[in-house]
């Protein structure tokens, strides 16, 4: 009786132990079919004990050239490298769990974006015996995230650019004449505006239609821009066929001259107007300049710019007139 009960409990425990290696095997199965990959490390000799087959599917590299900490090293971004392996080192030794993205280079010289997930498993006494941890493929994600970023900027920049002249855009002018009303009541210096427009447009847009008249728009805010401005001045388009030019820490005769070597500038393009008495694209021109007062806001200067531009219109247009 005694033999088969000694016989039935090694039975038992062959069967115990097919089924332990029947788990082991279905976790091994459930690990090596997922996206992400497992790893392990022993942090003594931080050698890998395990590394998942995806691995060579991922970067090209095989299962076995994974041996230490150092082939994960070696194949991070110049870039993200030492970051990444300082931080994973010293996030391991004070066994805090911890996440990283980088660059891995792949075996044909490319790059994938990873996450490591790493868990860090302590002794009995507290210390670092093991790593383990999944790599997953972000790069999709990171592609999204770049391409948020780039299409963020240039909303940024659309916001602040008139796309058709290339000017600024109402909405920065609005933000300078702001900030520059600000400084000019701290500094006492003279802000100077200059508002103008394109003469008898309306007919240039019916005579040529209005695809040539977007193109005389840009070429003549192209013109303009390329005069020597300072760095602290600006041109905005304000709407339609009206610009303005934001010239800051500059007295009124300065402004006029300015306006006038851009009206100069206009009358060189030379393009042909037969709607206007001038025969070719002209642009009348108000100039205003003011010292900011604490108990003014700089509409006032816009209001006075535009009085002198209606001021330029009815004397005849083509012309410069200042407050
Ligand atoms: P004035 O000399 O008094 O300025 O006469 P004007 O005909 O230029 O009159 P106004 O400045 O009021 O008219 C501007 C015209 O500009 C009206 C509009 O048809 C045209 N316009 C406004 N924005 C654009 C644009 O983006 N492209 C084109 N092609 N035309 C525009
Ligand atoms: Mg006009």
């Amino acid at each position: 009786m005694a033999g088969t009960s000694g016989a039935a409990k090694g039975t038992l425990e062959a069967i115990e132990q097919l089924r332990r290696n029947d788990d082991l095997g279905i976790y091994k199965t459930l690990l090596e079919s997922t996206k992400a990959i497992p790893w392990k490390i022993n942090w003594a000799t931080k050698q890998f004990d395990y590394i998942g087959p995806q691995i060579e599917e991922l970067l090209g590299w095989p299962q076995g050239s994974w041996l230490g900490a150092m082939d994960w090293i070696e194949r991070i971004h110049p870039d993200d490298r030492e970051y990444t392996a300082n931080f994973c080192i010293r996030q391991s030794e004070e066994g805090v769990d911890h996440e990283a993205d980088y660059r891995a280079l792949k075996a044909d010289g490319s790059y994938v974006w990873i996450r490591d997930v790493v868990h860090v498993i302590r002794d009995a006494n507290g210390a670092t015996s093991d790593l383990v941890g999944f790599m997953f493929d972000i790069s999709e994600r990171k592609r999204m995230e770049e391409e948020l970023v780039a299409l963020n900027r240039k909303l940024v920049a659309w916001s602040l650019q008139d796309d058709l002249t290339g000017a600024a855009s109402r909405r920065l002018f609005d933000q300078t004449m702001e900030s520059e009303w600000l400084r000019g009541q701290r500094s006492q210096e003279s802000l100077s505006l200059v508002v103008f427009d394109i003469d008898n447009f309306k007919q240039y847009n019916d005579r040529y239609g209005h695809v040539q008249g977007d193109q005389c728009l840009a070429r003549v805010a192209g013109a303009i821009r390329l005069l020597p401005w300072r760095s602290t001045d600006l041109l905005a388009r304000y709407g339609g066929d009206e610009f303005v030019l934001v010239l800051p820490e500059t007295a009124l005769d300065a402004a006029q001259h300015l306006a006038e070597k851009c009206r100069a500038a206009v009358a060189r393009l030379a393009l042909p107007h037969e709607g206007s008495a001038h025969g070719q694209v002209t642009i009348s021109m108000g100039a205003a300049a003011l010292v900011p007062q604490d108990d003014m806001r700089y509409t006032a200067l816009i209001e006075q710019a535009d009085r002198m531009l209606y001021q330029a219109k009815k004397n005849g247009r083509n012309q410069v007139c200042v407050a």
